[in-house]
């Protein structure tokens, strides 16, 4: 293809240009056949999502993808891109991407007319045909579609409905590509009549003059499931003309949440050595995966997969800034450095009524409690902490900074009989660093206290459960019941 320049090698190459979704078809069953993978990167919808996916393709359709904010829908559709060809021949200068073979525009008409095959050849990378979108309501149909300019028909003598008059919105500016609308629902009424104009006969009105566009596009879509429906703000003329209609969906798995967090979060800094325990892997998903059961948390946006993926970073730059200062070599991030997250949590949370009463603040807090004991009964169900909790019974405390070195912190956990053994459960043992030691113990004392085994105040201080502060009440009670027991002899 390197040596095609002019129209004419174009011709004498035999090349054969295709619509748009034939080649993304035909690019699609040649990955089949050789069993690349197809969408690498997208983790957990291979039994799910991406049949489906596949079979719009294969269908030749327009397809939508419905689903909750933070279901990589964008990133399925930025795939998409891949399937095109390396690159393909255009009439360089053409704003549509014209083929050289069968120019739409009439000035490229005209160029072919005059030069023949001397004409030189463009090409265009794949990356170039994905144009993206984000509907929102005033979005228009000049920026859609385009827009007839007046004076430059007046000029040229043209008439208006001349597509020479035009001015180019995104549409045709995506011609021989992909189109891809975030947020379809979003666009006004009257757009999408433009659009669904557009994909079925090929001609739009614009300012009341019809102009024909016979553009070769593939249209992809989102929408939340929502706003996608008769009720909503859907047309219906346009959904009815919408290939395939796919559902994504948030990972089924905690496995498959670490996954995908695991690919996604910054992670990598600055050589510093890191080590994330799996626990702390588990209780961030696990954040998440609460959320979403949550009845203070508004189900209808869902909580986005961003919220693991930002809490992850912020746990590690916690840990960072903690490793930095007391000059560790080992970065290990503690359960204290997910509180330490907030920030990275409350902002991804839509909160109902009840929520918002409450507050984002707390609402992150009792979440992360939530999947600190989810996490904990994971490794410890039926393990006996008795001994533990005793110290802390007979009046054991412990603070337990976030900002505190490791090997401080080690010195005073060795302190609470029973204590450091228990991590042996998550893998971590005496010849350990100090730095995984802590991590580990921390988690188990975490755990007890999201249990209410012990307690923990705001500073951080680890101390006995709230039943050892009704204790003195019940003795209270012990010693008045004799009293009650004796009046009616009086
Ligand atoms: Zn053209």
């Amino acid at each position: 293809m390197a040596a095609i320049e002019t129209l004419g090698d174009l011709r004498q190459s035999g090349y054969r240009s295709r619509p748009v979704k034939q080649e993304i078809r035909d690019n699609l069953v040649r990955k089949l056949q050789t069993g690349e993978a197809l969408f690498p990167g997208i983790i957990g919808y291979d039994e799910t999502v991406v049949p489906q996916l596949v079979n719009a393709v294969l269908s030749r359709h327009n397809f939508i993808l419905l689903g909750l904010r933070g279901q990589a829908k964008s990133r399925i559709l930025r795939a998409l891109a891949d399937l095109l060809d390396e690159r393909i021949p255009v009439v360089p200068g053409c704003e549509i991407h014209d083929d050289p073979l069968a120019p739409l525009c009439a000035s490229c008409r005209a160029r072919i007319a005059m030069e023949g095959d001397a004409l030189p050849i463009g090409w265009l990378r794949r990356d170039q045909r994905y144009v993206e979108k984000l509907a929102t309501p005033d979005v228009t149909i000049a920026d859609m579609v385009g827009d007839i300019d007046p004076i430059k028909a007046a000029e040229a003598g043209l008439n208006l409905s001349d597509e020479l008059t035009m001015h180019y919105g995104l549409l045709p500016r995506a011609n021989r590509g992909i189109f891809a609308i975030n947020e379809l629902p979003d666009l006004a009424g009257k757009i999408q009549v433009g659009l669904f104009n557009i994909l079925q006969e090929g001609d739009v009105q614009i300012k009341g003059y019809p102009i024909r566009l016979k553009l070769d596009v593939m249209l992809v879509f989102t929408a939340n499931p929502e706003d996608y429906t008769a009720r909503g703000k859907i047309i219906t003329p346009l959904k009815d003309r919408i290939g395939s209609e796919i559902r994504t969906h948030y990972p089924s798995t905690v496995e498959e949440g670490i996954a995908i967090t695991t690919q996604e979060a910054w992670t990598k800094r600055d050589g510093t050595k890191l080590q994330i325990p799996k626990y702390v892997q588990e209780v961030i998903e696990r954040i998440a995966f609460s959320a979403r059961e949550d009845k203070k948390i508004d189900k209808r946006s869902g909580v986005s997969q961003r919220l693991p993926i930002s809490t992850m970073e912020n746990v590690i730059s916690n840990a960072e800034r903690r490793a930095i200062r007391h000059q560790e070599k080992v970065v290990v991030p503690r359960i204290g450095d997910i509180y330490a997250a907030l920030p990275a949590i409350t902002g991804k949370l839509e909160l109902e009524y009840e929520g918002e009463m409450k507050g984002a603040d707390y609402v992150g807090r009792e979440l992360i409690r939530t999947a600190i004991a989810k996490t904990y009964d994971n490794y410890f169900k039926g393990v006996d902490i008795q001994q533990i909790v005793q110290w802390f019974d007979l009046g054991g405390e412990i603070q337990m900074a976030d900002t505190a070195s490791a090997v401080d912190s080690l010195q005073s956990l060795r302190n609470i009989q029973g204590l450091m053994e228990k991590t042996i459960k998550i893998g971590v043992g005496p010849k350990d660093s100090p730095e995984s030691q802590v991590s580990a113990a921390e988690f188990v004392l975490e755990g007890l206290h999201a249990h209410k085994r012990i307690g923990r105040n705001e500073e951080r201080v680890f101390s006995a459960g709230e039943k050892q502060v009704k204790k003195p009440e019940k003795s209270f009670e012990a010693e008045e019941h004799p009293f009650r027991t004796r009046r009616p002899f009086n």
